[in-house]
C-alpha cells in the first residue's frame, strides 16, 4: 500500500514507516500547512489528511496529530505540545514541574492516526503511551519530548531507549496498529 503522510516530522515518518511495514510512506511536500486549529488531535489529524489528499489527489493520505498530557499541568501542553516554548519544550515542561513530584508528574503520549482512502473513505486509529516526566534530559534518539518522558514499565527516557523501541512501542506504533486492523 502506497500512502502520503500529511506531516513535515522526520520523526514520525520514520515510526511509521517502521510500524506499518507493509505501507510505502513518502512524506507530502508542503511548506503550507493550515494551522492546527482543532480542538481534538483527531481534529487536527483529519484536518492534516484532507490537506494531504487535496494534493495528493487519487492516493491513501494519512494525517497525524500527538501531544504530551501531562497529570500535574492538568493535561497540558496536551493538543497544543507543538507550540510549546517552540524550540525550548524540554526546558520549559522541566521548569513548570520543579519540585513536583510523584503522580503528578505521570504522563501520557496520545496520537491521532486518520488515512483517507483514495475513494475518500476515512479509517483512524488512536494510541496512547503512558510514562512519567523525568528530573533530567538524557538520552539523543526520538524528538521533542522523548529525553524527559520515560515509559510506564522502563527506567529509561524514550531517547535512551531509542527509535527502535518507538518504532514498536510508542502511540504512534499503537495508533499505527490500531488503524491497521481498522482497515478492511
Ligand atoms: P504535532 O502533532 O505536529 O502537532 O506535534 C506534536 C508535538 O507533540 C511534537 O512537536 C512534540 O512536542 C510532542 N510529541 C508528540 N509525539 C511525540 C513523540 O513521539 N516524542 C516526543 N514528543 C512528541
Amino acid at each position: 500500500m502506497r500512502a502520503v503522510l500529511a506531516s513535515a516530522n522526520p520523526g514520525k515518518l520514520r515510526e511509521l514507516r517502521h510500524a506499518l511495514p507493509d505501507w510505502e510512506i513518502e512524506p507530502l511536500e508542503a511548506d503550507d500547512y493550515p494551522p492546527e486549529t482543532g480542538e481534538t488531535y483527531y481534529d487536527n489529524a483529519r484536518a492534516k489528511a484532507l490537506f494531504g489528499r487535496e494534493r495528493e489527489a487519487g492516493r491513501w493520505v494519512l494525517g497525524e496529530d500527538s501531544g504530551l498530557e501531562v497529570e500535574g499541568l492538568d493535561g497540558a501542553p496536551g493538543i497544543k505540545s507543538a507550540r510549546f516554548a517552540g524550540g525550548m519544550h524540554v526546558e520549559r515542561l522541566l521548569a513548570e514541574l520543579e519540585g513536583v513530584e510523584g503522580e503528578a508528574r505521570g504522563a501520557r503520549y496520545v496520537c491521532e492516526l486518520v488515512a483517507l482512502s483514495p475513494e475518500g473513505e476515512e479509517h483512524r486509529g488512536t494510541g496512547i503511551l503512558e510514562g512519567r516526566i523525568a528530573e533530567q534530559p538524557s538520552g539523543s534518539e526520538g524528538f521533542g519530548f522523548d529525553p524527559v518522558f520515560i515509559p510506564d514499565g522502563e527506567e529509561r527516557t524514550a531517547a535512551e531507549l531509542g527509535n527502535a523501541w518507538k518504532a514498536g512501542n510508542s502511540h504512534r506504533a499503537r495508533a499505527a496498529r490500531a488503524l491497521a486492523e481498522a482497515l478492511p
